[in-house]
């Protein structure tokens, strides 16, 4: 049994993308090929959303960002306390400071309460200045946008969607990736919507940073790649990965999407009352990057990934550490009692195998292991 399952899915469209691939090679027009741009308008119509920027992994779309809003030292960057590196490595990467903020213990997304609470220590303080906020679409579930624009609005915060485990989420119909001021996606292989290596995106409605930000991405080019008119990267989107992408965007949207939200399904109707589980509020579609439980204690959370990997059923735990308790962020003092949700959540969360390809047996016999270790 896999995680998650890519080779199911490349079985599956073997010939579509063996025959994209081989047409790239062809053409040997490697980078920025035509499959780039027209992957990018694909995206952009799918998200709903003016423009769509790709660039080579979710990190450096992310950072990308940051340097064309000039964000740096003095800047105070808000972050959930739990979530993946990359978002809150970006901030520090750009020279500005995160601050991390505690997670809701419903939906795991970062807890807009607490949010404004540090907004308001941190003007108090008069050290940093609140610039940005990144919520972070966490396991595919995107954060409550609504309230955040309010907040964001108050304190004139500029706001970045991380939607790197979004892409295909939606909260009353409208699509991740089209949130806040500007926002981000990854198509790191095991992503929602994976490619064959890195690749990242960003996406906005503003003309002027779309200008920008492609110009960022290739050595801050002006009229071309050699005028050079900007200190920028090298951050492109590979002509194969752009050719994978657009057969895999097709199988995301025809099924895909559907097939994980009847594992959700599954899964929750047989492990309710058992282990707490995912909930998705009303309104919201999870795209489900993980499908992720809880248990009562470490200890039991332990005990049942080594009990389930004894039956060859793989899970991890995102995540083991907080961004607050990271080496990298120690110097920045921060108190554990600030964050007791997210603690919690690293002792007892446990994510299981998730993918449109995981069968009804597969299911039955991960949650039936479960109940077992759970009954003992
Ligand atoms: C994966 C991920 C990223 C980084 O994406 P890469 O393509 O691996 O650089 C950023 N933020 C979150 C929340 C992620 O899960």
């Amino acid at each position: 049994m896999q995680f998650r399952d890519l080779k199911s899915q490349y079985e599956k469209y073997k010939n579509e993308i063996d025959n994209a691939v081989q047409n790239v090679f062809a053409e040997s027009s490697f980078i920025s090929g035509p499959q780039v741009k027209a992957f990018e308008q694909r995206l952009a119509d799918y998200v709903g959303v003016k423009h769509c920027i790709s660039c080579a992994n979710g990190t450096d779309a992310l950072s990308l960002v940051l340097t064309a809003w000039n964000i740096g030292k003095g800047d105070a960057v808000f972050v959930p306390d739990f979530t993946f590196f990359a978002t809150a490595e970006v901030v520090s990467f750009v020279g500005a400071t995160p601050i991390f903020v505690d997670v809701d213990p419903v939906t795991f997304n970062i807890d807009t309460n607490k949010l404004e609470l540090k907004i308001q220590e941190v003007i108090e303080l008069h050290e940093l200045i609140p610039k940005v906020v990144i919520p972070v679409d966490l396991f595919g579930l995107l954060a409550d946008y609504e309230k955040i624009e309010k907040i964001a609005k108050k304190y004139n915060l500029l706001i970045l969607e991380d939607a790197a485990q979004g892409f295909g989420a939606e909260y009353k119909g409208r699509k991740a990736c089209s949130f806040g001021d500007i926002a981000t996606t990854s198509f790191f292989p095991a992503k929602p919507l994976g490619c064959y290596g890195d690749g990242g995106a960003i996406f906005t409605n503003n003309d002027e940073m779309a200008l920008l930000l492609e110009s960022l991405r290739v050595h801050g080019k002006g009229e071309d790649k050699y005028d050079n008119v900007r200190i920028g990267v090298n951050s492109r989107l590979d002509t194969i990965q752009a050719a994978i992408l657009d057969v895999k965007l097709t199988a995301f949207i025809s099924h895909e999407l559907d097939d994980v939200n009847k594992v959700y399904f599954k899964y929750n109707s047989l492990l309710d009352g058992i282990v707490e589980i995912p909930i998705i509020p009303q309104n919201y579609l999870s795209s489900f990057a993980q499908y992720t439980i809880k248990l009562k204690s470490q200890k039991q959370r332990d005990e049942l990934k080594s009990y389930l990997g004894t039956k060859g059923i793989p899970t991890l735990i995102y995540y083991t550490k907080t961004m607050h308790n990271q080496t990298a962020f120690k110097h920045l003092i921060n108190n554990d009692e600030d964050y007791p949700v997210s603690m919690d959540l690293c002792k007892k969360v446990l994510s299981l195998p998730m993918h449109p390809y995981l069968s009804d047996s597969e299911i039955e016999f991960i949650t039936k292991s479960i109940i077992e270790f759970i009954s003992k």
